[in-house]
């Protein structure tokens, strides 16, 4: 089966991605991926455009065919180059083509990436390597480095290719034994899926499962070590939530975060998210809130700055307020530390 760069990518985003891309899973609509592709897309555009500045007429090829040419090759910057070789497959964002200095010596070719982003992650390295791979395959020649164009600023980083290209092997090993296999890999929820196509199906799978990856900011290694133990779902590790009085010499200390706390708070539906698409949607969802509010006995808000009861003042005069609601306000630099707080009463 060919690898293509989207699968490569999927991959490292996540095996479950890249399983249902090569099986041909049907995508479905989600707004924030879409609006993600579009972003980068644009970024492109302009970076390709900007790159181009300057050059004169055949020195810059926009979607040239996969045949460059390179023997006779005169131009210096090509775009949205298909790439292909044996069993790899990759759209390259652009080539530039160093014209070689003295006779005999061949050209240099580094192929470029545009990432929207400022900040640039190991991802974003691995496919410019990825890329490189391929390239040096086509040209029959070594093509020790690539560039990768990132952030408002259209900033420039050359990647040592070579440095990364064990990795890149070792992930394209992994990628053939999986879609070679028929055993689709453990689903586990997070970070890329709220920008991936597959967010519905996978997030309804998994509260299926009753799956611990539910508990967004849980790491691997901790779900690996409840799993060793046998708890598999959040309903399990709900029950293993023991509430403790914390002793004195520790009491000014940051409480330890307990997964097992927000799985009880799940099981026992004490956790509400309320979601607005546009400033119509705002009257409705304080209303539910304030709903909510009233169904608890003395609601406490444990807040860091003022923004929340500065946001809850406002709502209360935009929209109104339910009558005899207290919401009792702690103001505190670390959730859970209430040695050194600011109380407040806001009546709403
Ligand atoms: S939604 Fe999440 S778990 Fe599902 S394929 Fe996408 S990244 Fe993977």
């Amino acid at each position: 089966m060919n690898i293509s760069a989207h699968i490569f990518e999927a991959y490292l985003h996540c095996p479950t991605k890249s399983w249902l891309i090569s099986r041909g899973e049907v995508v479905e609509n989600n707004v924030y991926a879409e609006w993600v592709r579009e972003k980068n897309q644009d970024y492109r555009a302009n970076g390709i455009k900007r790159l181009s500045e300057g050059l004169q007429a055949g020195e810059f090829k926009a979607t040239p065919s996969a045949n460059l040419n390179l023997k006779t090759a005169s131009w210096k910057l090509a775009s949205e180059i298909p790439a292909n070789s044996k069993e790899l497959e990759s759209s390259i964002h652009a080539i530039e083509r160093t014209p070689t200095e003295g006779r005999g010596k061949p050209a240099q070719f580094v192929p470029i990436r545009f990432v929207a982003n400022n900040k640039l992650t190991k991802l974003d390295k691995l496919l410019v390597a990825f890329d490189t791979h391929i390239l040096a395959e086509i040209f029959k020649r070594q093509i020790s480095c690539g560039k990768i164009i990132h952030g408002d600023g259209f900033s420039t980083l050359k990647v040592k290719a070579s440095v990364l290209m064990c990795e890149v092997r070792k992930v394209m090993g992994k990628i053939s034994s999986l879609l070679t296999g028929d055993i689709p890999p453990d689903l586990i929820l997070n970070r890329h899926c709220p920008a991936c196509d597959y967010q519905r199906r996978c997030r309804v799978k998994a509260i299926e499962k009753d799956d611990l990856s539910l508990l967004g900011g849980m790491t691997e290694k901790e779900r690996k070590k409840l799993n060793s133990k046998g708890i598999l779902t959040v309903t399990q590790l709900s029950y293993t939530f023991r509430p403790r009085r914390r002793p004195k010499r520790v009491r000014d200390k940051r409480e330890k975060y307990h997964h097992s706390l927000k799985a009880l708070a799940i099981r026992e539906k004490k956790m509400h998210s309320l979601w607005a698409d546009g400033p119509e949607d705002e009257e409705k969802i304080w209303k539910e809130f304030v709903k909510l509010l009233a169904t608890i006995d003395n609601p406490v808000l444990i807040h860091y700055g003022s923004y929340e009861t500065t946001f809850i003042k406002t709502m209360c005069s935009r929209y109104g307020a339910p009558c005899n609601s207290k919401l009792h306000s702690i103001q505190t630099s670390e959730v859970f530390e209430t040695s050194e707080v600011s109380r407040e009463k806001i009546t709403i």
